[in-house]
C-alpha cells in the first residue's frame, strides 16, 4: 500500500509539493507516510502572499486576531488524540508525553489569545508645548518561524501564536523528522477560518528555506530554535541584510544537588530534567553536580529509579523513555558515552543502544565523568545522566558557568540564601529551583551567551513580533 503523502498549506489551499521525503517512525526506523518539499522559488511566492496577507491581518481588530487563535485552539483541542499519535508517530516519544506537549501547545495558544489584546504603547510627557509624544508597538510583517523536532507542535505554536496575536503573518518551516504535526496544525487555521495567507506550512531543503527567508526582503524577521551551529549559519546570512532574528538554541543545563536538599525530592526532579524526551530537550539536565557527602546515596537512589524506567515505543503502555530521533543521535550519544569512560568515568547504568529496531539507548548513569569529557561541556541529547561529585557552592558555580551554553540551570537545596546566590550567579535564563520542569507558559523562556537572542513566552514573548514606533505630533494651541 502506497504510504499517505502529507501536504503543504499555502495561500489557504493545501497543495502536494513537487517533491516528497519519507518521514520515518524513530520507533522502527521505517518510513511510515511521505512529507511534501517544495523548490526555492514557491517559497518566494509564499512569502509574496504572506506579505499580501499582512495588510488585512493587521487592520483585524486585536480582539478579532484574538478569537481567531482561540478558534485555532479549540479545534486543535478537537484533534487532541489525533494530534498526540502523530507526534508519537513521528517522534517517537511516549504518546503520555505527546499529550503532554498538546495540553501546553494549547495553552500558548490561549495565552498568546490573551496577549494580543494587550500590545499596549504608551504616551511620554511633553517638552515643549507643541509637540506630544506617543509610542506605538506594530507588527513586523512576514514572519519565518523555523522549529525544531524534539517538540514538534509544541515550539511551532510558540513561535506562530504571538507571531500572529501581534498581527503578522507566518510562514512555518518544522524540522524534517516531524513535519506532520504541522500539516495538522495548518488544518486547525484552516477550520478556524484564518484569511489565505496569514499562516502557511513550507518545507523544503533546510539551506535554501533558510536562503530565502534571509535574503527575500518582503520577509521581516526569521524565529528560529534549533541547534547553536545553524543559529550561527542565519547570524552569518543576516550579517547580508541586517535580518532581525530571534534565536533558541542549545544548552547544556547544569543540576547542582547540595547536601542540605531534600534528597528524594531531588532525585525526582533530576529525573524528570534528565529523562523527559528521553533526553532530547535544550533544557535537559546535562551534567549533574552533587556535593560530595550525599554523592553515593544519591547515585545509589537514582541508579534504581532510573532503573525502572520502561525503554520502548511511545505507543507501549506505561513507557517512559522513547528512541532518539535517529542513527547521527545515537551515534553521537554512544561516541560521548565511551569517551567519558576512556576518561575514567564509571559506567553504573546502561551505556549501549538496545537490541531491537529503531534508535533505542539504554537509559544511562556515568559517575565520577571529568571535566574534560565531551559531555561534560557538549549538549548530550540522550537518555544518559553525567554525575561529577563537587565540594563547595562556589567550585560548583564556577564549573556550572564554564560553557558556552546559559540556557536552563536547576538546582536543589533548602537553604534561603543560598538560594539568592544561585539566583543572582548562574549565567543561565531558566533557573529551576527544587524543580525539574520549570517552563510555564506565563513565564519568559529562553537563554543568554551561545543559548540565543530573546525570549519566547510570558508577557516577554509578544516582543520579539512587535516594532515600537515613537510618533512625535506638532500641535497648535497646546500648553497643559
Ligand atoms: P538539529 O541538529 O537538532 O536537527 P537543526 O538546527 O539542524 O537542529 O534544525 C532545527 C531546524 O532548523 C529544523 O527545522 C531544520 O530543518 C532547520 N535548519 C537546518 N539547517 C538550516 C539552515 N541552514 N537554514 C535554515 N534552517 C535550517
Amino acid at each position: 500500500m502506497p504510504l499517505p503523502t502529507y501536504p503543504l498549506y499555502l495561500n489557504g489551499q493545501f497543495v502536494l509539493g513537487t517533491d516528497q521525503y519519507p518521514v520515518l517512525n524513530p520507533s522502527t526506523a521505517q518510513p511510515f507516510a511521505q512529507m511534501s518539499a517544495m523548490e526555492r522559488g514557491q517559497i518566494a511566492q509564499a512569502i509574496s502572499a504572506a506579505h499580501e496577507a499582512f495588510v488585512g491581518w493587521r487592520s483585524f481588530t486585536s480582539k478579532a486576531r484574538s478569537e481567531a487563535l482561540l478558534r485555532v485552539a479549540s479545534e486543535l483541542d478537537k484533534r487532541r488524540d489525533e494530534c498526540a499519535r502523530l507526534i508519537t508517530f513521528e517522534n517517537g516519544k511516549p504518546l503520555s508525553q505527546s499529550h503532554g506537549e498538546l495540553s501546553m501547545a494549547l495553552d500558548h495558544l490561549r495565552w498568546f489569545a490573551e496577549e494580543a489584546k494587550r500590545a499596549e504603547g504608551r504616551s511620554i510627557p511633553h517638552w515643549v508645548d507643541s509637540k506630544r509624544h506617543w509610542v506605538v508597538r506594530v507588527p513586523i510583517g512576514v514572519v519565518g518561524a523555523i522549529a525544531p523536532w524534539n517538540f514538534p507542535l509544541m515550539l511551532a505554536v510558540r513561535k506562530v501564536a504571538p507571531a500572529l496575536a501581534a498581527g503578522n503573518t507566518v510562514l512555518l518551516k518544522p524540522a524534517r523528522q516531524t513535519s506532520l504535526s504541522a500539516v495538522l496544525f495548518a488544518e486547525c487555521v484552516q477550520e478556524a477560518g484564518l484569511p489565505k495567507g496569514v499562516f502557511q506550512l513550507v518545507q523544503g531543503a533546510a539551506r535554501e528555506v533558510g536562503a530565502e527567508f534571509l535574503s527575500n526582503p518582503l520577509l521581516r524577521k526569521i524565529s528560529f530554535t534549533g541547534s547553536t551551529e545553524t543559529g550561527q549559519l542565519l547570524i552569518r546570512g543576516a550579517a547580508e541584510t541586517v535580518k532581525p532574528l530571534a534565536l533558541e538554541l542549545g544548552g547544556a543545563a547544569p543540576v547542582l544537588v547540595f547536601a542540605d536538599a531534600d534528597i528524594a525530592q531531588a532525585v525526582e526532579g533530576v529525573l524528570a530534567a534528565k529523562f523527559r524526551n528521553s533526553g532530547q530537550s535544550c533544557i535537559a539536565a546535562n551534567r549533574i553536580f552533587v556535593e560530595r557527602p550525599v554523592y553515593e546515596d544519591f547515585l545509589q537512589r537514582f541508579i534504581e529509579r532510573a532503573g525502572e524506567l520502561k525503554t520502548g515505543d511511545g505507543f507501549e503502555p506505561e513507557v517512559q523513555i522513547g528512541p532518539l530521533i535517529d542513527a547521527a543521535t545515537m551515534a553521537r550519544a554512544v561516541a560521548q558515552i565511551q569517551d567519558a569512560r576512556q576518561k575514567g568515568a564509571r559506567l553504573l547504568l546502561g551505556g549501549g543502544r538496545i537490541d531491537r529496531p529503531g534508535y533505542f539507548l539504554e537509559p544511562t548513569v556515568l559517575a565520577d565523568v571529568p571535566d574534560h569529557a565531551l559531555c561534560a561541556s557538549e549538549e548530550i541529547f540522550a537518555p544518559v545522566a553525567a554525575f561529577t561529585p563537587f565540594d563547595g557552592e562556589e567550585e560548583v558555580i564556577r564549573k556550572a558557568n564554564s560553557t558556552r551554553y546559559g540556557l536552563a540551570a536547576y538546582a536543589f537545596t533548602r537553604d534561603l540564601s543560598r538560594t539568592f546566590r544561585l539566583m543572582e550567579n548562574l549565567e543561565c535564563g531558566i533557573l529551576g529551583i527544587n524543580d525539574g520542569i520549570p517552563t510555564a507558559t506565563q513565564a519568559p523562556f529562553g537563554g543568554c551567551k551561545q543559548s540565543g537572542w530573546g525570549r519566547e513566552l510570558g508577557s516577554e514573548g509578544l516582543d520579539a513580533f512587535l516594532e515600537t514606533r515613537h510618533v512625535s505630533i506638532g500641535i497648535q494651541g497646546g500648553g497643559s
